[in-house]
């Protein structure tokens, strides 16, 4: 049996538990899975009993990059990033699913990035990975970022798009809201962004009025003010629930050595919807 965790700063209400003990069950594996709600100034302190207590555990927001000096090595976007959502203890290895889960549900939702212009909101932890994922799918990605210095940083680190300080008054086919506005303390509200010119606007039809898609991270609420204005214009919606879920199936795959395969992850996601409407 797997012992799993979560370890967060308040991981008391996190979907985790729940997504993985239903995929490894479907794989045909028990595990017990906890939460660990971390004061981020206890982390350094509690951090290396975590690699004795479990074989396997995802690490979330603040401590993403915190985990980082006690592993040995971290892989592929982790390494990228300097952010890790999953670590195997035996090993001490760090990995990162994010971006995999988000190109995963953009696969599954249907929407092709080959070829298509894709303007991300945000260059935060997840801003970045989502950029890089559309960058690598083929698509021409224009990043918006208020923090010129994130902006920029995020640019020399991987580059593959063109870094925004104003959004150009030109349509996007996808539009992407890595900004975490509209949940939490700003339900209701959409990203406040700079228009060339100057101008500084919420996001809203101007910017959703011509794409074919809009995405947003956020899953609770499941519709966000952004997804509401871009549903009412006749767009294509997609919230982050299926990232989250997609993210979960990677990280079992990498504590499993199981091969990943999209099918399986859909299945295994529409299988878990069902279970939990
Ligand atoms: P983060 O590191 O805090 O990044 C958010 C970024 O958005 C920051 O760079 C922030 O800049 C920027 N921002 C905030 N307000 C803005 C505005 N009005 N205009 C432009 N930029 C703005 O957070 P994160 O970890 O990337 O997470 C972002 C969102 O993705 C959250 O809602 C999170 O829950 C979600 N998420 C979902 C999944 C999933 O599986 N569905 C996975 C990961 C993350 P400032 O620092 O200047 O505020």
């Amino acid at each position: 049996m797997l012992k799993l965790a979560v370890v967060g700063k308040d991981v008391s209400q996190s979907q985790s538990p729940s997504m993985h003990t239903f995929i490894l069950a479907k794989m045909g594996v028990r595990c017990s899975y906890e939460t660990v709600s971390v004061p981020p100034a206890q982390f350094l302190e509690r951090a290396e009993s975590l690699f004795s207590c479990y074989d396997a555990f995802n690490v979330t927001i603040p401590f993403k990059g915190e985990i980082i000096p006690f592993l040995k090595r971290t892989e592929g976007d982790a390494r990228i990033f300097g952010a890790v959502n999953t670590v195997v203890s035996a090993t001490r290895t760090g990995y990162n699913t994010d971006g995999e889960g988000f190109a995963l549900m953009l696969q599954n939702a249907g929407i092709e990035v080959k070829g298509k212009t894709a303007l991300v909101l945000g260059a935060g932890g997840a801003g970045r990975s989502c950029a890089k994922k559309l960058a690598d799918g083929g698509a021409l990605v224009s990043v918006y970022e208020r923090d010129e210095e994130r902006l920029f940083g995020v640019y020399r680190e991987i580059g593959g798009f063109s870094p925004l300080t104003e959004i150009p008054r030109e349509t996007f086919d996808i539009v992407v809201n890595c900004t975490g506005i509209g949940m939490h303390d700003t339900v209701g509200k959409t990203p406040v962004v700079s228009m060339e010119g100057g101008m500084i606007e919420p996001v809203g039809e101007q910017i959703l009025g011509g794409c074919k898609a809009a995405v947003d991270l956020i899953y609770v609420p499941a519709q966000s003010e952004f997804l509401r204005i871009a549903a009412s214009l006749g767009k294509q919606t997609v919230n982050g629930a299926a990232m989250l879920f997609y993210q979960a199936y990677y990280a079992d795959c990498i504590y499993l050595k199981r091969t990943p395969d999209a099918a399986e992850a859909k299945q295994l996601y529409l299988a878990y919807q069902e279970g939990n409407v």
